[in-house]
């Protein structure tokens, strides 16, 4: 039984976000922009956020040349302009309130890796920039000549470059976030594994006890891969990615930028003093990175590596120092569910590869959703 003082001051809240990714920080925080006296609890069911947004790859970017490209081959025009819109004003928005400097990004530019066999895609840039132009007023894409220098291995031979792309530091991200939550009075109860979100929210007791019962008029659900155990209707598949970090490297990495490669599957960028980054490869075993349990398949594993030898960086001595795993949430369209559920209960979710795009808007959107008290 909970004692007299946890029931009167640690148990009631304004609103009650589950989930410490950035959608549930965003939302917890825009909420408190809105009503700087209300109380906002976050509940996580890891030590710290565990689902995709601490194990990202920290890439600023809206969709690559091959991506947009297939993204027509299901959507209509408009559909692509407005999902890039949304993805870019995410982006600029969350610059923006907390500064370049905060979030350690960079505007080092995106770029694509165009092998043998592939250099048709190149025939699109006209169109893909025609069809950007409103948002960005001027040309996205263009084929450069910087390739020479950059030691990829002899398969690749075009380079495609989107000058409005950049980089984060994961880390300063959710360091920038989890700060602004304190400074803000967001309380974040960690270790808070939810089992219940109607009628009440409940949390396991990791003691072993009784769940213990929080309340709440309202309740915003941002467990995003996570969600099916609480709405199992919604359209919403776990997808795992992998990401490793080589060692610091002796010889100089010949770029900088973020890079994708095989329609945005794998990517990879230069992090730290000297290491390499590279992640992805979900497309070598779709059906068994659709999984909500962390871990490292070794096929992809396996395939990343060859990549790194043979295409990314062949003339250089490399130990894999960090390998890690996160899982997002896919769909049958690329859109995220913005949901009310009833009038005390809505969900934000499903944010693909895209999170660090649209997930500081997201949380507003959400917040949005939610009146005072
Ligand atoms: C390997 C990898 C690389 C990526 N690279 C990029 C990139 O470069 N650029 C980009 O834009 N996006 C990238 N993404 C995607 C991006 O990280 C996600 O879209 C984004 O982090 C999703 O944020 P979220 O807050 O919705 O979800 P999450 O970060 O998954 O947060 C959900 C939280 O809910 C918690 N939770 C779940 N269930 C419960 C429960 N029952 N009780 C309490 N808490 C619970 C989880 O522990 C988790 O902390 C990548 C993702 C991965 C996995």
């Amino acid at each position: 039984m909970l004692s007299y003082w946890e029931k009167e001051y640690l148990i009631n809240y304004d609103l009650i976000i589950i989930g410490s990714g950035i959608v549930g920080m965003s939302t917890a925080i825009w909420y408190k922009e809105k009503y700087p006296n209300s109380a906002v609890l976050i509940l996580e069911r890891g030590l710290l956020p565990s689902g995709a947004s601490t194990r990202n790859a920290g890439f600023a970017c809206f969709g690559s040349l091959t991506e947009l490209i297939d993204d027509l081959k299901v959507m209509s025009e408009s559909e692509v302009r407005a999902l890039v819109k949304r993805r870019y004003d995410g982006l600029c928005a969350m610059r923006s309130y907390f500064g370049d400097n905060r979030i350690g990004y960079n505007h080092t530019g995106g770029y694509e890796l165009i092998c043998e066999g592939e250099e048709a895609i190149l025939d699109h840039i006209p169109t893909i920039n025609a069809l950007l132009r409103p948002i960005f007023m001027e040309d996205v894409f263009e084929q450069v000549d910087e390739i020479e220098d950059m030691g990829f291995g002899k398969q690749v031979v075009r380079l495609v470059k989107n000058k409005f792309e950049g980089e984060l530091e994961t880390g300063k991200y959710i360091d920038s976030l989890l700060n602004t939550c304190q400074l803000k009075d967001i309380r974040i109860i960690t270790g808070a594994d939810v089992i219940e979100v109607e009628p009440k929210v409940l949390v396991k007791d990791p003691l072993g006890g009784s769940p213990i019962a929080f309340l709440s008029k309202k309740v915003a659900v941002c467990t995003n891969a996570f969600t099916k155990r609480f709405f199992p209707e919604l359209d919403i598949d776990p997808g795992r990615g992998m990401i490793m970090v080589s060692n610091t490297l002796a010889d100089q990495i010949p770029w900088s930028g973020s890079f994708h490669y095989d329609k945005g599957f794998v990517y990879f960028r230069k992090v730290g003093q000297n290491r390499l980054l590279v992640g992805g490869g979900r497309n070598v075993d779709i059906e068994g990175e659709q999984t909500t349990l962390f871990g490292i398949n070794p096929k992809i594993k396996t395939y990343l590596q060859a990549l790194i030898h043979e295409v990314i960086l062949p003339k250089q001595e490399i130990t894999i120092e960090f390998e890690w795993s996160g899982i997002m949430a896919f769909g049958n369209t690329k859109e995220p569910i913005v949901k009310k559920i009833s009038d005390r209960l809505s969900v934000a979710v499903r944010l693909g590869g895209m999170g660090v795009a649209i997930g500081w808007e997201l949380g507003r959107s959400l917040s949005g959703s939610f009146s005072e008290g």
